[in-house]
């Protein structure tokens, strides 16, 4: 069965999106090097609606895991973020990620209305606790049931007697479930899931992408960081395209997947092994030596004189995106 197929399938149930939970406004973030500085993340803007599963794609480097920490206060010292991020909730004030500071997010959002399945789970586990202690205190922290453990464990596809192990015992699929279920555990209104299929057979990549798919189906929103684009296929209500710190695409998923806008979606998705199996041709550009204009035009087929300009989001048919000088899909700009 092919890619296409398989999502066919089991087609996601893409109702219609509830009110919005994050507004991200021109987002940035630089990194100060000892003789440079790096744009890991230009100019961001998207909102997540509740009940959306919002999938970021697009090759490694790029910026999709820089923005997921900037969202979450975890950039390093030398990093400087601007712009906005703010989360909604219906019974309190709004407020700004990128402003709040380091203590409204340890002790209000981090872990707690915020989730976060980290990229690299082996060294956010605390190596001297068992996975069933890691998760009964989590719960026991956010006023939850620490029976509720196992039943946690079950929906992340972990067998419960693994809990009793330590991180060390476990595999990279076990530890990746693992911190999957104590990212789920405070039950966050938002969740963002940075690669959390690394490491696990398809199977088990089809279980935890559709218990994505039902958090957000019960309400909840996820953004979901992948270079999978079957994953995103599979589940995504809605997909942003990132490529050298930018977003150049951001449309419903459907229309993505069917017509893409942006050259470089049209290329991410002609590499699918059920579509053209066409790499990508070229590198992408080091973030420390972005060009002035389009950054992916030494790649790009449809290049002309005018893309040593950057090309501005621009409205496309439905309500998404594209940031390019010359689009591909015939009659998308509005
Ligand atoms: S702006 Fe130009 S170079 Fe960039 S993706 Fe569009 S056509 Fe290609």
């Amino acid at each position: 069965m092919t890619t296409t197929e398989h999502a066919a399938a089991e087609a996601p149930d893409r109702t219609a999106a509830g009110r919005p939970l994050l507004a991200v406004e021109g987002l940035g973030v630089e990194f100060r090097l000892r003789d440079t500085t790096v744009r890991a993340v230009t100019d961001l803007n998207l909102t997540v609606r509740t009940g959306e599963l919002l999938a970021v794609v697009g090759e490694s480097g790029c910026g999709k895991s820089v923005l997921a920490h900037a969202l979450l206060g975890l950039l390093p010292g030398n990093a400087t973020i601007t712009g906005h991020a703010v989360l909604h909730h219906p019974d309190s004030d709004p407020v700004d990620l990128v402003t709040c500071g380091q203590r409204h997010l340890a002790r209000r959002v981090r872990g707690r209305r915020v989730g976060l399945v980290p990229q690299s789970p082996a060294t956010a586990l605390n190596p001297v606790r068992t996975g069933r202690r890691l998760l009964t205190e989590t719960l026991r922290a956010h006023g939850r049931d620490r029976a509720d453990a196992e039943q946690l464990a079950l929906d992340v596809g972990l067998d419960p007697a693994d809990l009793d192990r330590y991180p060390h015992e476990l595999s990279g699929g076990m530890a990746q479930r693992l911190v999957t279920a104590l990212a789920l555990a405070p039950d966050p209104s938002l969740l963002i899931a940075d690669e959390p299929t690394t490491g696990l057979d398809r199977p088990l990549v089809d279980h935890t992408l559709d218990l994505l798919r039902r958090r957000c189906d019960n309400g909840s929103a996820v953004v979901l960081i992948t270079h999978d684009l079957a994953a995103a296929q599979r589940v995504a209500d809605t997909v942003a395209v990132m490529y050298a710190s930018r977003i150049v695409e951001h449309t419903d998923a459907d229309d993505l997947f069917a017509a893409p806008t942006h050259p470089y979606a049209a290329a991410l998705l002609d590499a699918l092994p059920d579509r053209a199996f066409r790499p990508v041709p070229g590198e992408p550009p080091m973030l420390t030596a972005l060009p002035p204009g389009c950054a992916f035009a030494p790649r790009c087929p449809h290049r002309t004189d005018t893309c040593a300009s950057q090309p501005p989001p621009t409205p496309i048919a439905g309500d998404g995106t594209v940031a390019c000088h010359h689009p591909i899909r015939t009659g998308a700009v509005t």
